[in-house]
């Protein structure tokens, strides 16, 4: 689809066409937005929205930790919400509000600051909280469903919408709100704690992190997420099926299954989207065939295969 400014509704944030999406995403691949949106804030975002055709597919993207970008890019608007208006922080008592942009590891530090328990676990996810919302993000036995009580919305007409945590319709990993739903804010609740055994836990779980997760290289986090309902001890994780079906270090092009963490993909360099993808379904058949089990991809692979 080409897109020119003429197509768009006008703006106050920033438009651009043809735009490169692989630095904005952690495997730094993939292909083009035929437009890339970023709005100044939520009235420019709804406005946006309430008067864009509605043929155009729209696609959001938060810190792009989660995300493979195929080679061909991606069709539509992709926007971004990256600006000063989706970056707020607030803290009231236990609560946290925090601005769609804001990076999940800011909310734990605020949390900590302010001595409310319950949020260290943000620390540990590398994304936004747009994307932590979508994804449920968790990790060491904490999620986003635990601590999320009210998600505020605009929905691809342009509405603005506040879910509770009921509506957002919480599994592992996962949401079922619509899917063109964008989030722009949410209220956090944790409980009253003391800030220095807060901070305390947050450095403990991130060098646990440092010494278990390829955090520097170019990934997506888990690839795929654990089997949902558990089957047997050696079923319930995703790296412990991928280490049985010996995929530890596999290479598809430049796509490599990590060493460290082998449920992470890395891209060791001149990887493209379709190396990557190629690597993980080579995994799944591979787990299939030793232990029956099919892997659900958890990183979201989005846009097109080839332009
Ligand atoms: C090294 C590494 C470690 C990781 N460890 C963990 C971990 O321990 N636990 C964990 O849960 N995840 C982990 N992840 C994955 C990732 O950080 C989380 O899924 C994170 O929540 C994604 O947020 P993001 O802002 O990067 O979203 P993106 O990757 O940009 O997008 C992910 C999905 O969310 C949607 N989305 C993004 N923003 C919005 C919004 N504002 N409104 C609606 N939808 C939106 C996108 O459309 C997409 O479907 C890890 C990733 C890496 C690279």
């Amino acid at each position: 689809m080409t897109l020119t400014e003429a197509d768009l509704p006008r703006v106050r944030g920033k438009l651009s066409f043809g735009a490169p999406l692989a630095p904005y995403t952690w495997f730094r691949v993939g292909g083009p937005a035929d437009a890339l949106f970023l709005p100044t804030d939520e009235d420019d975002l709804a406005s946006f929205l309430s008067q864009l055709d509605l043929s155009i597919p729209v696609t959001v993207l938060g810190i792009g930790s989660n995300v493979i970008v195929r080679d061909g890019g991606i069709e539509g608007v992709v926007i971004r919400l990256a600006g000063r208006g989706f970056g707020a922080v607030e803290v009231k008592g236990t609560q946290i509000m925090a601005g769609a942009a804001v990076p999940d590891a800011m909310v734990a530090r605020k949390a900590a600051e302010a001595g409310i328990v319950g949020l260290e676990f943000f620390s540990g996810v590398p994304g936004a909280i747009g994307g932590a919302l979508r994804m449920n993000a968790g990790c060491y036995g904490a999620e986003t469903k635990d601590v999320v009580t009210e998600i505020r919305a605009v929905t691809r007409v342009g509405e603005r919408v506040t879910l509770t945590n009921a509506q957002m319709g919480y599994s592992y990993r996962h949401s079922e709100a619509p899917t063109d739903m964008i989030f722009t804010s949410a209220v956090f609740e944790g409980e009253a704690g003391d800030p220095d055994e807060i901070s305390a836990a947050i450095e403990a779980l991130q060098a646990r992190r440092g010494d278990t997760q390829p955090i520097r290289e170019k990934t997506g986090g888990s690839t795929f997420a654990n089997p949902d309902p558990p089957g047997t001890p050696d079923q319930r994780s995703s790296w412990k099926l991928i280490d049985a079906a010996d995929c530890r270090g596999l290479r598809v092009g430049g796509a490599q299954v990590s060493e460290l963490h082998c449920n992470f993909l890395i891209n060791t360099g001149e990887a493209t989207a379709s190396d990557l993808e190629a690597l993980g379904e080579l995994v799944r058949a591979r787990v299939r065939e030793t232990s029956d089990v099919d892997l659900r991809w958890e990183i979201r692979r989005i846009g097109r295969i080839r332009a």
